[in-house]
């Protein structure tokens, strides 16, 4: 029997008010795992109710002292640790990645309650004096109620990116995570619950985005939405968002660049580059799938890549073996699956890797992860984001060139540049549009740095310190002693 979930509203743990409910599926097999709350408006009305009679009593900000908000944070984390298999597993379950992947994640969302949980005792503020009578301070406070609406591809990281750094800030949340991965995000509350959070302080519905929402990000009780997602979505939240002013947080979609230059180390820049394309499915928004490699060392690139794919193990994420699993949902292996019949007739096939032959798996939505060569930048493949385990690769010539084409595109979350040549790195990261760079690497995302992106890729930062000063308003109060 698929486990029935249930959303958590003020400290209750309690079904959609109209009691309606939809499947959450295992992407490996297409079996029902669950079933969660088919939220609507009156659920939302209900949690942003409790999230603002919360925060507007005080009960939480300025109530629970700094080091207490600390602490609880830094207990959460500890809980995490305990619990990191157990949600590894579930993480793996629900998404399908391969569950060394969910360690990974999960042991991510641990240090992110930790470094939060470090940052609610240091949010300090300023003061000037004018003259002998002037004086002016300036105050951080919590921007109030915040809503988080988040992806699929990391469920519990996005959650608590937002949550640890909207708690230390000293905000009340509401949380919607992605119906089709909503399992670790309704251990959150469980979580800080134990660590000692207060009621009232933390909710978390389920539902689909224009139902539940769409309800949170019209809701005038809301001052903020964080938001990560597709970037048509990201310009609705703007757009209904506007309505009512919200603060918004948007983490949207890229096509990313990734710079191979001759004179880079090859074998770690053709390996990297592989792990930026194919890793976590390549369900990934800073995934670095347009790759660019210097004409002089193109056609070894290319092998190297396809042979890469081709040794990709495609499976069950629980199976320890597996290296790739499916892809989230059906429509996601339909909608990847056409990109590449788009790419076959825009750009040379070079090779694929091979589809589990586990017929357990049947029915799970596998996309075999696919190299594209001779690719133009002009291409659709080359300008959309497929979202999936899919790669273009791209000749050049010269630095001007490469910096013209990486440019090239309405985009810009993420970059990555392969040089041992430490002048050549970094006047290339300087030309760069993106909000990340990476330099002889591909994808790390430490909670320490701020993450966010350029052009269409996004508005604000979340992650170090950045990620917490958007949850603060700067209040300036002036003095005169006169
Ligand atoms: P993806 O393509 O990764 O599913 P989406 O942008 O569609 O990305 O979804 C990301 C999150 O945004 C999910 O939690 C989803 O339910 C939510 N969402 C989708 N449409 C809306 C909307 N109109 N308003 C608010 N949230 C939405």
């Amino acid at each position: 029997m698929a486990e029935a979930l249930q959303n958590y509203v003020d400290g209750k743990w309690v079904d959609a008010v109209d009691g309606e409910r939809f499947d959450v599926f295992n992407p490996a097999t297409g079996e029902v795992i669950a079933t969660a709350p088919h939220s609507k408006r009156e659920d939302v009305d209900a949690a942003v109710a409790a999230a603002r009679r919360v925060f507007d009593d005080g009960e939480w900000w300025p109530g629970t002292p700094s080091r207490e908000r600390g602490r609880i944070l830094l207990r959460a984390g500890e809980i995490v640790r305990r619990e990191l298999e157990r949600l590894a597993r579930m993480e793996s379950l629900d998404t399908g990645k391969p569950i060394e992947d969910g360690r990974e994640d999960v042991g991510e969302v641990a240090f992110m309650f930790e470094y939060y949980g470090g940052w609610a005792t240091k949010i300090d503020g300023d003061a000037q004096h004018l003259d002998a009578d002037r004086m002016f301070m300036v105050w951080k406070e919590p921007v109030g109620v915040a809503a988080g609406i988040t992806p699929w591809n990391y469920p519990m990281m996005m959650a608590t990116q937002k949550l640890a750094a909207g708690l230390a800030a000293g905000c009340t949340f509401v949380l919607k995570p992605p119906e089709q991965t909503p399992l670790t995000g309704l251990e959150l509350p469980k979580i800080l619950e134990e660590a000692g959070l207060p009621t009232g302080v933390f909710h978390v519905l389920t539902g689909f985005g224009e139902t539940a929402g769409a309800p949170l990000v019209e809701h005038p009780g809301v001052d903020k939405i964080c938001f990560t997602g597709s970037r048509e979505v990201g310009k609705i939240i703007m757009r209904s968002g506007a309505e009512t002013l919200k603060r918004v947080t948007l983490e949207l979609g890229g096509k990313s660049p990734n710079i191979v230059f001759a004179d880079s180390d090859l074998p770690s820049a053709f390996e990297g580059t592989g792990n930026g394309v194919f890793w976590n499915q390549g369900e990934i928004c800073s995934a670095g799938t347009r790759v660019f490699v210097d004409r002089s060392v193109y056609d070894d690139a290319v092998n190297a890549f396809v042979d890469r794919a081709k040794t990709i193990r495609l499976g069950d994420g629980l199976d320890e073996e597996t290296t790739m699993g499916p892809l989230i949902s059906l429509e996601q292996k339909d909608r990847v699956s056409r990109y590449i019949e788009i790419g076959t007739s825009e750009a040379k096939l070079a090779g694929q890797g091979s589809l589990p032959d586990d017929r357990r798996l049947a029915n799970g939505y596998f996309v075999a992860p696919t190299v594209f060569a001779d690719v133009d930048n002009s291409a659709t493949i080359a300008r959309e984001e497929i979202f999936g385990p899919v790669m273009s690769v791209i000749p050049f010539q010269d630095v001007d060139d490469v910096v013209r084409l990486a440019n090239d595109t309405e985009y810009g979350l993420a970059a990555a540049v392969w040089t041992t040549d430490i002048k050549k790195a970094l006047r290339t990261a300087q030309a760069l549009r993106a909000g990340i760079v990476w330099i002889n690497d591909s994808q790390p995302a430490p909670t320490e740095m701020p993450w966010g992106g350029y052009k269409q890729s996004g508005i604000g930062r979340e992650l170090g310190k950045e990620g917490l000063e958007d949850f603060l308003e700067k209040k300036s109060v002036y003095v005169n002693l006169a």
